[in-house]
């Protein structure tokens, strides 16, 4: 006899982003408080919500997500002063970064209060929290009453949300509603900085740069991902770091401009003879390159902020067209938070030479 297991249809409701409907987030606020899930709109991609001081509904968030239990969750707040609330020993350089840029798309970590069940913080004694520069996240976040954690709202390991079709994709039947706000604006993660030690460190490159963070705070450390140096081998077995990643074989063309078209050209030769169905990412005006009719070429042009918003989208869509192979152009300096995504998305990394 065959079972049906019943599927819980998720919900979508749109919401105007700059007034939105009391209505729809009333709904929302009850749902995080009642313990469920719901995604919404932040500037940088949509989350995943849940009420962050109730384990219970932080467990659903990890299944629906399929997440590892030892990656921790950002915790999103409606007011500066809540850093106070959920942190400890908030240090001075925490307290400028969050004067400087909240609300807007940076993340600092503090030490937790007890309050935080560990299942937020992976069992870390330190915790990330973040202000979003949204009102749909804002008014929800506020009504709601409680702190919202909320990691990206996609599958484990698959690109980042930006739009509301992504997340029901990702999430249909296992979350209760979206709020579909549109785009979202920056298209990237956070920064994220580690206040809970001396120098702060980036932990993850985003739109605030590590520039405008030193120009707050004064000389910072980075912290050096794996798989995120050029200077690993040309073949990465990928796997285990890859993060961002489409369902197609993400193959990252690094090196100067030239030479990166020169190698595009020959892999594109070499996998039409495989008969595998190519997408073409790239980012330099005046690189055409040859391909088929069901094939495509997307270029994003050199504006970071441009290729930021449009880069997760652009992911996900070759996925849609069923293309087997996505070769991606390096982007020029100055790309750090996208060459931090490529970099892990990739299942293959080429440093071109000429
Ligand atoms: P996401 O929610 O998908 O944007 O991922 C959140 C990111 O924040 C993950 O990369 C985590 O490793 C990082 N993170 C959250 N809390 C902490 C923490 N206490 N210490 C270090 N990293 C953290
Ligand atoms: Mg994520």
């Amino acid at each position: 006899m065959k079972h049906k297991t019943a599927i819980k249809p998720t919900r979508v409701v749109r919401i105007n982003k700059s007034k939105p409907d009391l209505d729809a987030i009333n709904e929302a606020a009850r749902l995080l408080r009642a313990g469920e899930l719901v995604a919404f709109p932040t500037e940088t991609v949509y989350g995943l919500g849940a009420n962050g001081l109730n384990a219970t509904a932080i467990g659903k968030i990890f299944r629906a997500k399929n997440r590892p239990p030892d990656n921790p969750l950002i915790l999103h707040v409606g007011y500066k002063k809540d850093i106070d609330r959920y942190g400890r020993d908030i240090s001075t350089a925490a307290k400028k970064l969050i004067r400087a840029f909240w609300p807007g798309p940076l993340t600092v970590i503090v030490m937790k209060r007890k309050k935080i069940p560990a299942i937020v913080t992976g069992g870390l004694d330190t915790v990330a929290v973040r202000m979003p520069d949204n009102k749909i996240a804002l008014s929800l976040i506020r009504k709601a009453g409680v702190p919202v954690a909320a990691p990206s709202a996609n599958v484990s390991g698959k690109p980042s949300p930006t739009k509301a079709a992504h997340v029901y994709n990702d999430m249909y039947g296992k979350i209760e509603l979206i709020l579909d706000g549109g785009k979202t604006e920056v298209g990237i993660e956070s920064t994220i900085v580690d206040c809970s030690v001396s120098p702060p460190v980036v932990l993850r490159p985003g739109k605030i740069s590590r520039r405008q963070i030193e120009r707050v705070i004064g000389i910072v450390d980075i912290y050096l991902y794996n798989n995120q140096s050029v200077h690993i081998k040309p073949k990465s077995p990928g796997t285990k770091y890859r993060h961002y990643a489409p369902d197609a074989e993400l193959v990252l063309v690094e090196g100067e401009p030239p030479a990166i078209k020169e190698t595009i050209d020959a892999l594109i030769r070499q996998y039409q003879v495989q008969k595998k169905r190519i997408g073409i990412l790239g980012f330099f005006p005046g690189h055409d390159y040859t391909i088929r009719k069901n094939e495509s070429h997307v270029n994003l042009g050199l504006h970071a902020h441009t290729v930021s918003r449009h880069l997760f989208a652009a992911l996900r869509s070759f996925d849609e067209q069923g293309v087997d192979m996505i070769l991606v152009e390096g982007f020029p300096s100055g790309g750090h938070a996208i060459m931090n995504r490529l970099r892990k998305a990739a299942s293959e990394i080429i440093i071109a030479h000429s």
